[in-house]
């Protein structure tokens, strides 16, 4: 009996030892499970804690990027000629994007034969265009696929800056020009005026001066109207353009009188101007509405730095002369040389 229980108790024993075993193991395999699942989820956060970062280095280049687009357009924006413009958004796309070589093209025919030219030499070519205007091309080459995006988006605010420059210039001509005639108010003439007068004396050159006046014109605006009068006057300016140089000043000193500042011209120059001037007017048919017109040019002309030195004395001998030309039948030139010498 004594045995029997002996044997039942190691037997208990036996079966307790087996099932707190099998307890423990079950424990283990859990605390295993629990550490893997732990360790699972530690990797998780790292990696995307790696996602995070490179998320954020993308952001940072994106916003450096946005940054230098902004700085750029605001560089290029800044200068107020093409060329210079260019030059910046030139530097700025080498710091920016692999470029072999680009080149701005302003004032070009059209645009396929640009394509044809400049096919054999593996340029490839960006139209400038604002809205519907053809501002000009950018010819380049060695920009890889990768930089095709950035390459346009830096030429359009390119673009941007050069037709802000347009408008610029556009308004800037406007203020210095007279509606009507299309030659420079006489403020702006002025100014040129004196500038000419200080850079001849600098030089030490000549520099004539003419005022034009048109003969009877009160006669035009009776006979025809004002309206016509106005379009004889806009020929007038057209004429006096045509026959001057692209350095000779072309001014309208009020009514119908212009003035013309002719650089780096001695006496003899500006006779020839004059004559040439008036003989055009003289021989052109100005048809204005219904009306075909012949009108005819008074000319007065004073010389640096024989008749004076000060812009308002060559004004006054000009004007003098032009006085004489009147009394002495109109349609003429007179230098005040001639009679002051
Ligand atoms: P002269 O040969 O002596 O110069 O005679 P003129 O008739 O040309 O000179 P006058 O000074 O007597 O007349 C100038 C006229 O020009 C008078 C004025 O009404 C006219 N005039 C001035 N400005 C304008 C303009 O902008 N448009 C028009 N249509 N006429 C103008
Ligand atoms: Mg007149
Ligand atoms: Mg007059």
């Amino acid at each position: 009996m004594f045995s029997f229980l002996i044997l039942l108790m190691i037997v208990f024993v036996g079966v307790m030892f087996y099932l707190v075993k099998i307890v423990v193991f079950q424990l283990e395999q859990r605390a295993d499970e629990d550490i893997l699942k732990s360790k699972e989820t530690f990797q998780n956060i790292i990696n995307q804690k790696d996602k995070a970062y490179t998320e954020k280095a993308r952001l940072e280049k994106e916003a450096t990027q946005i940054f230098t687009l902004y700085e750029m357009t605001k560089n290029i924006s800044s200068h107020l000629n093409e060329k210079e413009a260019f030059e910046v958004f030139h530097q700025k796309l080498k710091e920016n994007i692999v470029v072999e070589d680009c080149q701005l093209v302003v004032d070009l025919g059209d645009e396929e034969s640009l394509k044809e030219k400049m096919a054999p030499n593996g340029y490839a070519i960006f139209v400038l265009r604002s809205k519907e205007e053809n501002l000009g091309y950018l010819l380049y080459k060695g920009v890889s696929g990768k930089d095709n995006d950035k390459f346009n988006i830096l030429a359009h605010q390119f673009a941007l800056a050069l037709k802000r420059i347009k408008l610029y210039k556009d308004l800037e001509r406007l203020s210095v020009t007279d509606g009507l005639t299309n030659v420079y108010t006489r403020r702006y003439f002025m100014e040129r005026f004196e500038e000419e007068i200080k850079r001849a004396a600098a030089k030490k050159i000549k520099l004539s001066f003419l005022m034009l006046d048109v003969d009877h014109f009160k006669m035009v605006n009776d006979q025809y109207g004002h309206l016509t009068g106005d379009y004889v006057l806009k020929e007038v300016g057209l004429i006096i353009k045509e026959s001057i140089r692209e350095i000779d000043i072309a001014g309208r000193f009020g009514g119908e009188e212009f003035c013309v500042v002719l650089p780096e011209t001695d006496a003899e120059g500006a006779l020839l101007v004059a004559e040439r001037i008036r003989k055009v007017t003289e021989q052109r048919l100005i048809k204005a509405y219904d009306n075909s017109i012949h009108i005819t040019l008074s000319i007065g002309v004073s010389m640096y730095p024989a008749d004076g030195k000060q812009a308002e004395e060559l004004i006054d001998k000009a004007d003098w002369s032009l006085y004489r030309a009147k009394s002495q039948g109109r349609n003429c030139v007179v230098a005040f040389g001639q009679y002051n010498s």
